[in-house]
């Protein structure tokens, strides 16, 4: 039987061939998507307050006076779980962005587009809060249609005027929490409260992104979803029929027909009331398939669940499950590309922790001074020059000396006194001098302790080139 019911399912495509955002003329068709409420959203409610809870929260996290989190992408200086990284760590970025992109299309293989409904930035803003606003002040989805198509008037004005204050108060706190991400905290206070003139360019970019957003939430809303985002068009190459999505379970609900009029072959579960195409934000009909504008809000399976306990039936008719869940009923299974891309995710995140893990707070490389060989220096002493480079990863100025470890001898700084800025590299030139007496053979190996306030932090090793045996 569900063989019939897919064959009959599939022989009309052409819901492909349309967005249900767009209208046959080609203009943009304003979805009203009914207030959800079920225990889906609920969850999801709870799940977006802890997320937006993260996003204003951490970036007034503090660590000995430096932020806990900031991705200062204009300076390339990232700060994450209070360790500094800086340009010189773009093998560990690089390789923690690969990590990343990976772990999304992993997960996408599995869980399908969990992270839009769940996780996405756009969603919670706009279903978690900007919706709720708007269901607030204007009310369910036929009062706001009515509200829309209603001449103005002092109540629609007052509406109106008030969710878009609202709506661009919180623009403007979303803009410059992310500004607060980027730069830190202090420099925002310090953007904000200083006399505007003094960061013209600061005020405008701030604008700018607020207007942006603005524009986003109270009126672009699921075009950035269908039109904009790259992930979701990404979803035709990464979902496949194993894939878990939000899902309506065809062999059980078709052929639909109304409860009461009925058709009279009416076997199927679904009674086509419409409550999850009327709930859904992106304006689609669930029951045609997985498509490319489903954000997996799961505002369709509280809508359906709560249909199928009003008409007695079980609930799930829409639901979490792949394809070939719903068409033969095999389980949750291991596809050769999941194993594929969770063995390559593991290869990366075990060097990613290895490199975290092994990195030095303070670089150190030095080499003797490249064409150069030994020096005859007064009181029978030979030199060789070498340079060095230190890379500083802590938010520390850190004054450095350096020492002799395995031999009698001197080092001679080439111009002041090594100092290290916060995240900064420092390129210096010393001599070490070694008495000609001490030459027993041409190359005589070196240890150089490098010290910070008098502790020693690294010992580099190298080589000192010498006349060879004195007699
Ligand atoms: S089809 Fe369901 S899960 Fe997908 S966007 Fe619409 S309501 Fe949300
Ligand atoms: S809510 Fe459930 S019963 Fe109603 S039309 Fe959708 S799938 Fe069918």
């Amino acid at each position: 039987m569900h063989m019939q019911a897919e064959k009959d399912r599939r022989k009309d495509e052409s819901f492909r061939d349309k967005l249900g955002i767009v209208t046959d003329e080609g203009s943009r068709k304003t979805i009203y998507p009914k207030k959800p409420k079920g225990r889906f959203y609920n969850a999801r409610t709870i799940f977006s307050i802890a997320l937006l809870a993260v996003l204003f929260g951490v970036p007034l996290i503090k660590i000995e006076n430096h932020p806990f989190m900031m991705f200062d992408i204009i300076n390339r200086k990232f700060i994450l779980f209070g360790m500094a990284f800086g340009p010189h760590d773009y093998f560990i970025i690089a390789l923690g962005f690969i990590a990343f992109v990976v772990s999304i299309i992993l997960f996408t293989a599995v869980f399908g587009r969990v992270f839009c409904g769940w996780a996405c930035p756009q969603t919670v803003f706009l279903e978690m809060v900007f919706r709720k606003i708007e269901f607030f002040i204007e009310g369910d989805y036929y009062r706001q249609k009515k509200l829309n198509a209603a001449p103005w008037s002092p109540g629609k004005v007052f509406k109106k005027l008030t969710k878009w204050s609202i709506f661009f108060a919180l623009s403007l706190l979303i803009a410059n929490t992310f500004l607060a991400w980027i730069i830190g905290t202090d420099e925002l206070v310090k953007l904000v409260t200083d006399p505007v003139k003094q960061h013209m360019g600061g005020f405008i970019t701030m604008l700018i992104f607020s207007g942006i957003f603005y524009f986003i939430f109270a009126w672009f809303r699921e075009y950035a979803c269908v039109y904009v985002c790259p992930y979701g068009r990404l979803q035709g190459v990464l979902l496949d029929p194993n894939t878990t999505v939000i899902a309506y379970d065809y062999v059980r609900g078709e052929p639909r027909g109304k409860l009461k009029t009925g058709i009279e072959d009416k076997k199927g579960d679904c009674i086509d009331c419409n409550a999850c195409v009327a709930v859904c934000p992106t304006g689609i009909d669930i029951r045609e398939g997985t498509q490319l504008e489903c954000v997996n809000c799961t505002a369709c399976i509280d809508a359906c669940d709560d249909i199928m306990d009003k008409v007695k039936r079980p609930r799930g008719l829409i639901r979490f499950a792949s394809e070939n869940n719903i068409k033969d009923k095999t389980k949750f299974k291991i596809t050769g590309r999941v194993i594929g891309y969770t063995a390559v995710l593991t290869i990366l995140t075990a060097v990613l922790v290895f490199l975290v893990l092994s990195r030095k707070p303070i670089d150190v490389t030095i080499l003797r001074a490249p064409g150069m060989i030994f020096q005859e220096q007064p009181d029978n002493k030979i030199s060789n020059l070498y340079t060095m480079k230190l890379t500083n990863k802590t938010f520390e100025e850190v004054p450095v000396q350096l020492k002799l470890e395995n031999i009698d001898g001197e080092i001679k700084i080439i111009g002041n006194d090594i100092r290290l800025n916060p995240s900064d590299v420092n390129e210096t030139k010393f001599l070490v001098l070694l008495p000609k007496e001490k030459m027993t053979k041409m190359n005589t190996p070196l240890e150089i302790g490098v010290y910070k306030n008098g502790e020693r932090f690294d010992v580099y090793k190298t080589t000192f080139l010498g006349p060879g045996v004195q007699k």
